[in-house]
C-alpha cells in the first residue's frame, strides 16, 4: 500500500487528503494550525505533530502550502526524515521560480521531485476531481498514479520539465482571475447604473457569451455572500506569480496588472480572507 503524507490540510490539502483515505492510501497529515488537521482524523488518516514525523517512511509527499516560501520553510525540515526514493509531489501554486527553486532542494536531498499543481477549487478538491497539470520526468508517473488518480480525475503531463505543470497552471490562472474581476466590473456596473444586475446574468445565460464560472461567481456577487473556496489573498499571490511570468516572457501585462490592482483593493478592504468573488467590492463605488 502507498504511504503517504500530506503537509498542508487547508481548503485544497484537506479535501486531496480525504480522497487519498477514501482510495484506500495510508496517509498522515500534518498542518502549521493542527486544528485544520485534527478532524481528518475521524477519516482514518493519522495527524503528524510536525513535518519530519509526518514524512517519515512515505512513499510519496505531498504538499498544498500557500506559497514558495512557506513551501521551502515546511520541506527543509520534512526533506531529512524522509526515505531515499521517495516522491514529493508539490501541487501548491509556487510559481515558477518557486518550482525552481524548490526542485532544487530536492535535487540536493536526493528526492523525486514532480510539479504538479492543481485546477479546480475546493469542491473538486473534496470529491475528488480536480485536474493535475504535471512537469517532469514521465519515468515517474506510476509511481505518483495512485496519488494523481485519487484527487483528481484528469492528470495531463504537460512536459517533462519541473515548471511545465506551472506554466500551464499559469495560463489557466490568469484566465480565472481575469474573467472574475470582469464578472465583477460588470456586476458593479449594472448596479451603478440603475439595473438589476441579475439582468446581465440572464441577458448572457445560455449564448456564445455565458460562462458557469460568470454565473457561479456572479450570484455570490450580487448576493454579496463569499463562502471560501478561493481566497482574495491566493489571488493576490497567484496574479503576482503570473505578472512575473509575463515580464520573463516579455508579454504585455496591462490587463493582469489592472485585474491585480482590483484584487489588491478588495484585499485591503478587509476581503483577504473571503472568496474571490468579493473583488466586486473593489468596483462597488
Ligand atoms: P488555505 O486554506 O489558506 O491553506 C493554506 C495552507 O498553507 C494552510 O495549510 C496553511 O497553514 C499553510 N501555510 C501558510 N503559510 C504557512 C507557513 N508559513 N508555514 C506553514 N504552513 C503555512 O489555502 P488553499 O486554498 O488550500 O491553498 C493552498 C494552495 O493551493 C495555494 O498555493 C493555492 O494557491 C493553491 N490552490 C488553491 C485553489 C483554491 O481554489 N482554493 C485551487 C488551486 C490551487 P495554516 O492552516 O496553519 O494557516
Amino acid at each position: 500500500m502507498t504511504t503517504v503524507a500530506v503537509l498542508g490540510t487547508g481548503i485544497m490539502g484537506s479535501g486531496m487528503a480525504r480522497n487519498l483515505v477514501g482510495a484506500g492510501l495510508d496517509v498522515t497529515v500534518w498542518n502549521r494550525n493542527a486544528d485544520r488537521a485534527r478532524p481528518l482524523e475521524d477519516v482514518g488518516a493519522r495527524v503528524a505533530t510536525d513535518p519530519a514525523e509526518a514524512v517519515a517512511g512515505a512513499d510519496v509527499v505531498v504538499t498544498m502550502l500557500f506559497d514558495a516560501d512557506a513551501t521551502a520553510e515546511v520541506i527543509e525540515s520534512a526533506l531529512p526524515s524522509l526515505a531515499p526514493g521517495a516522491l514529493w509531489l508539490q501541487t501548491g501554486t509556487v510559481g515558477l521560480e518557486g518550482t525552481a527553486r524548490l526542485a532544487e532542494l530536492a535535487d540536493r536531498h536526493d528526492v523525486d521531485f514532480l510539479d504538479a499543481p492543481v485546477l479546480g477549487t475546493r469542491q473538486p478538491a473534496e470529491q475528488g476531481t480536480l485536474t493535475v497539470l504535471v512537469g517532469g520526468p514521465e519515468a515517474l508517473r506510476e509511481k505518483a498514479a495512485p496519488v494523481f488518480d485519487a484527487i483528481g480525475s484528469r492528470t495531463v503531463w504537460v512536459g517533462e520539465r519541473p515548471g511545465d505543470g506551472h506554466r500551464l497552471k499559469l495560463v489557466a490562472n490568469s484566465w480565472v482571475a481575469t474573467v472574475t474581476a470582469g464578472t465583477a466590473q460588470a456586476v458593479a456596473l449594472a448596479e451603478a447604473l440603475g439595473l438589476d444586475p441579475r439582468q446581465f446574468l440572464e441577458v448572457i445565460s445560455g449564448g456564445p457569451l455565458d460562462l458557469p464560472y460568470a454565473q457561479l461567481k456572479g450570484k455570490a456577487m450580487i448576493a454579496d455572500e463569499f463562502p471560501t473556496s478561493f481566497a482574495v489573498n491566493g489571488v493576490v499571490k497567484d496574479l503576482g506569480l503570473i505578472a512575473a511570468a509575463m515580464r520573463e516572457a516579455d508579454v504585455h501585462d496591462g490587463v493582469v496588472e489592472a485585474v491585480a490592482t482590483a484584487f489588491r483593493t478588495a484585499d485591503a478592504a478587509g476581503h483577504g480572507d473571503d472568496d474571490m468573488a468579493a473583488v466586486v467590492h473593489a468596483f462597488r463605488p
